[in-house]
């Protein structure tokens, strides 16, 4: 339903990455991306096109590369403008800006009389409270959103629910740098946010990821890439980059147009680590379950930057975080309700159906129980359908 379809449009970013690949010997593991945006006329409004009419007018995508910080020109599939828009032609009411806390089964531990779930504003100062009945739960709050929550209502409300909450959290195994050019007439801010990847071998896939121009926020979080196994390592690796290309780094750090210069790299691999989430002192804290530990400085990744940055004369940066603390950075975290034979070695079945409760289901990114290695939101859409065809009509 999220209406996906070739990017038609290869872009500088894209043909860097794909003469990347030519030198690599792997022009057949490039290919254009299947995005989820509407590549109609350039900024015309046309009636629905996906769901016989019943869906809203749309408008054809002008390549702006604005689409990670929100179509400003509807275009980008985006959920209220299919799976939302078409649920409230149905009747459904979608409360935004309102954040559960609770969740108790009505006159009974099993949920199946149904649920009181309470809520409260999350954009208010002074907190506007409420709550619904229902007899169904579907919780959908990502990893960050589901897990946190069920970890609390594990202590009170709902306390059959597995004691696998919070494991098989994963970070989709990746990184994240940027690649600043030094070419004034070079625009990276051209195209949809992704529109290519290069499979890079049989667990790893590089794409590069477009910010429209303005967007420089990224500007105040990189650093000069450097890898190394300590801070001491990296820091002096840092300082020596600073004094050998005094006159490279400072013409990279006052780059005009951050975004238009910059082209992101993101680096996935379906290699399997996982951490367990619980809660801590100050809210949740994350520790080491399984695998090697996810890490900032994949060796691939390096060489990749370095020859993708001689493609399109540029200098490597990643997140200071990265170079500096050594924390991994992932846009991708997922896992924490993993399926599933029994409550003993999941939190939900194949059927996405919690175990310990009636009536209730989890769809969302905290579903997935192994690496993508990929984007995973056509993943979690696809299982989220699944789940939901199970269900027998009324
Ligand atoms: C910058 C960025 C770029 C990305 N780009 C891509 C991409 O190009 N392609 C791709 O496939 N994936 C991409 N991803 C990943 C993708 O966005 C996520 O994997 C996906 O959105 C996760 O879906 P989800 O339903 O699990 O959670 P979310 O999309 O995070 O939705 C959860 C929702 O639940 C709400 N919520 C949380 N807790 C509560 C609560 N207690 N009560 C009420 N509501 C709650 C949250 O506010 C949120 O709206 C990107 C991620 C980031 C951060
Ligand atoms: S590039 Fe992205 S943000 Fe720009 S019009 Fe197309 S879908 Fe929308």
């Amino acid at each position: 339903m999220l209406g996906a379809n070739p990017n038609p449009k290869l872009q500088v970013g894209d043909k860097a990455l794909q003469q990347l690949a030519q030198q690599m010997g792997k022009e057949k593991e490039f290919e254009s991306t299947n995005v989820a945006v509407f590549f109609g006329q350039p900024d015309k409004t046309v009636p629905d096109p996906y769901f016989n009419g019943k869906g809203p007018d749309r408008g054809g995508c002008n390549f702006c590369g604005g689409c990670m910080i929100g179509c400003r020109y509807n275009a980008k599939n985006t959920l209220d403008k299919n799976y939302l828009y078409l649920a409230r032609q149905l009747g459904v009411t979608v409360q935004a800006e309102s954040e559960v806390y609770d969740v108790t089964p009505l006159n009974g531990s099993d949920g199946s009389s149904g649920y009181e779930i309470k809520w409260k504003r999350s954009t208010r100062y002074f907190k506007k409270k409420g709550r619904v009945i229902g007899k169904n739960v579907v919780f959908a709050g990502g990893a960050l959103g589901t897990v946190p929550l069920l970890l609390k209502l594990k202590k009170k409300s709902l306390p059959n629910i597995s004691a696998k909450i919070g494991s098989g959290v994963r970070t989709n195994s990746e990184s994240l740098l940027g690649i600043i050019t030094f070419d004034k007439n070079t625009s990276f801010s051209e195209g949809i946010a992704i529109g290519s990847i290069l499979h890079t071998d049989e667990y790893s896939h590089l794409e590069p990821v477009r910010y429209s121009s303005g967007s420089g926020f990224w500007r105040i979080l990189l650093a000069p890439m450097a890898h190394g196994r300590n801070v001491f390592i990296r820091l002096s690796k840092l300082i020596y980059d600073f004094f050998r290309h005094p006159i490279q780094n400072l013409k990279a750090i006052s780059v005009w147009d951050f975004a238009k210069r910059t082209q992101i790299l993101l680096f996935m691999q379906t290699i399997n680590s996982t951490l367990r989430f619980s809660r801590g002192l100050f809210g949740m804290k994350s520790s080491m379950e399984a695998g090697p530990a996810p890490t900032a400085f994949i060796p691939e990744v390096d060489s990749l930057a370095k020859d993708y940055a001689k493609i399109v004369n540029g200098k490597p940066v990643s997140l200071f975080t990265e170079t500096i603390m050594g924390i991994p950075t992932t846009a991708h975290i997922l896992g924490g309700c993993v399926m599933g034979n029994n409550s003993n070695d999941g939190v939900i079945d194949k059927d996405n159906r919690v175990f310990g409760y009636e009536n209730m289901w989890i769809c969302d990114g905290s579903m997935i129980s192994a690496n993508p290695g990929v984007n995973p939101a056509l993943t979690i859409t696809a299982l989220t359908e699944r789940a939901m065809s199970k269900i027998p009509g009324k």
